[in-house]
């Protein structure tokens, strides 16, 4: 047998719907509440940021939502993507166990994150807005939002996280080859960069800061919005087309997973290819285990309280109940830009209350050992946020193989690691560190949690 096996979909099995978890699950998410009152907001209050075709979607407990046509219609451009079976790794590791994976990183951009950006793009533009404002980590989701407001006609202003800016010049390229604008943050653009570089002007930035800029510049103006690249419900929703093709395709390969892994920055492709598994074990399906990757450094689900947080560094967002390590908390440096991030989606965590999934985290040089091991034997380099799906998905081949169990493993490849290059060179050449977080950091950030009433 050819140890190259892809299953390929045709076009029109893009789906024609994103899946809405809410509609299954045994209990609904707690509400979002107002900063200032503590009491539950409704669509009207979050009008400011975004349009609110993508508001109704935020709230909505419908099971499916349309894909508008012109949104289906860019997908095209790379979807559906492949599912692959990872045979040559299974060899290298000598395990019984089945892998797959499927590969977000066909984008344009390189990631799953195009699956929301056209859509956010999409309803922005039909809301009449000229431009959005966001952030950027490492630079996928910065690069993705560039690329749909390209084809929408779209002004993107990116806030990209300090380090990364520094790191990854040609992600700022990118962007801005698709037309963007890209500012350094902490910027002095605005109130909550100015007050940041005033305490610390060597501050390498965190997605928490970064997001607060781009909100208070969007709040400011009619014309202008904001776009979030992962956490909210809508964004999810989005990327769930990735579990709903992976459904299909594990049919075709006459299969179905035991195990589902995916790194975790924000939830977003986590939940995309985790979602649609879970609801099918919600309406009486094959039970899976869910495995969501975090990292060491910044592990919101793994060592963070389940609480109301603020979403953002500066504290302008609405509180939402989240596994968090505290909104004022920055997390040391390390390559996984994109999972730098405070806070786990509100989805994700409730899920994970429920008892519908599992979180494990892991240091940067064991995960990049991985995306190694795999890049030698599949012969894809995966992103730094990916490499953590990877060490994930390998250590329960493993563990299959210690117990001798033929199990089977499906794992997200969310994006490819061309711009990552730099962190590779790093690591070859050992220098690479696994940095600790200050515990009596996290344990201050944690006491600054804001005070909600049990309700
Ligand atoms: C942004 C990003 C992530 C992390 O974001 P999630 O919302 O948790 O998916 C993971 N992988 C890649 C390649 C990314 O660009």
């Amino acid at each position: 047998m050819s140890d190259t096996i892809k299953y390929l979909l045709p076009e029109t099995d893009i789906p024609k719907d994103w899946y809405n978890i809410i509609a299954d699950l045994p209990e609904p998410p707690p509400p979002v509440l107002h900063p200032g009152t503590h009491e539950p907001i409704g669509p009207d209050d979050l009008a400011p940021l975004f349009p609110m075709s993508l508001i109704m979607q935020e709230v909505s407990g419908e099971r499916y939502l349309e894909i508008p046509g012109p949104v289906r219609d860019i997908y095209k451009q790379w979807r559906p993507s492949p599912l692959f079976r990872a045979r040559r790794l299974e060899k290298a590791l000598d395990t019984p166990a089945k892998i797959y994976y499927k590969y977000e990183g066909v984008s344009p951009a390189g990631s799953h994150k195009p699956n929301t950006a056209v859509a956010q793009a999409f309803y922005n533009a039909e809301a009449g807005i000229k431009k959005i404002t966001t952030e950027t980590g490492a630079g996928q989701w910065g690069s993705a939002m560039a690329f749909a407001g390209a084809f929408f006609d779209i002004e993107i202003q990116v806030y990209m996280v300090k380090v990364s800016y520094q790191q990854k010049p040609y992600r700022r390229a990118l962007m801005e080859s698709f037309g963007a604008k890209c500012y350094a943050s902490p910027s002095d653009r605005t109130q909550t960069g100015r007050a940041i570089l005033e305490q610390d002007p060597d501050s390498p930035g965190s997605l928490g800061i970064a997001i607060s800029e781009a909100v208070e510049v969007a709040a400011q103006r009619d014309d202008t919005k904001y776009a979030l690249g992962s956490v909210l419900n809508h964004v999810l929703l989005h990327q769930t087309v990735i579990g709903q093709e992976a459904i299909k395709q594990m049919e075709m390969a006459g299969d179905y997973p035991d195990v589902v892994v995916g790194c975790a920055g924000g939830g977003s492709n986590f939940a995309g290819i985790a979602f649609p598994f879970i609801g099918e074990q919600l309406r009486g399906g094959q039970s899976i285990r869910a495995v969501a990757v975090e990292p060491a450094a910044c592990p919101s689900m793994t060592r963070g309280q389940y609480a109301y947080d603020f979403g953002d560094t500066g504290n302008l967002t609405p509180l939402t109940k989240m596994h968090t390590l505290g909104s004022s908390f920055i997390p040391p440096g390390f390559h996984a830009g994109g999972l730098r991030y405070h806070g786990m989606s509100p989805l994700v965590s409730h899920a994970k209350e429920l008892g519908l999934l599992e979180a494990v985290a892991y240091h940067q040089t064991p995960c990049f050992e991985a995306a190694v091991t795999f890049a030698r034997s599949e012969g894809i380099i995966p992103a730094p946020e990916t490499s953590h799906a990877i060490k994930g998905a390998i250590e329960e081949a493993m563990r299959c193989k210690r117990e001798g169990k033929s199990e089977t493993i499906l794992f997200n490849l969310s994006g490819h690691g061309h711009f990552d290059m730099a962190a590779y060179t790093e690591y070859f050449s050992g220098k690479l560190e696994d940095r600790n977080y200050d515990e009596q950091k996290l344990s201050d950030a944690l006491a600054k949690l804001p005070q909600v009433a049990a309700s």
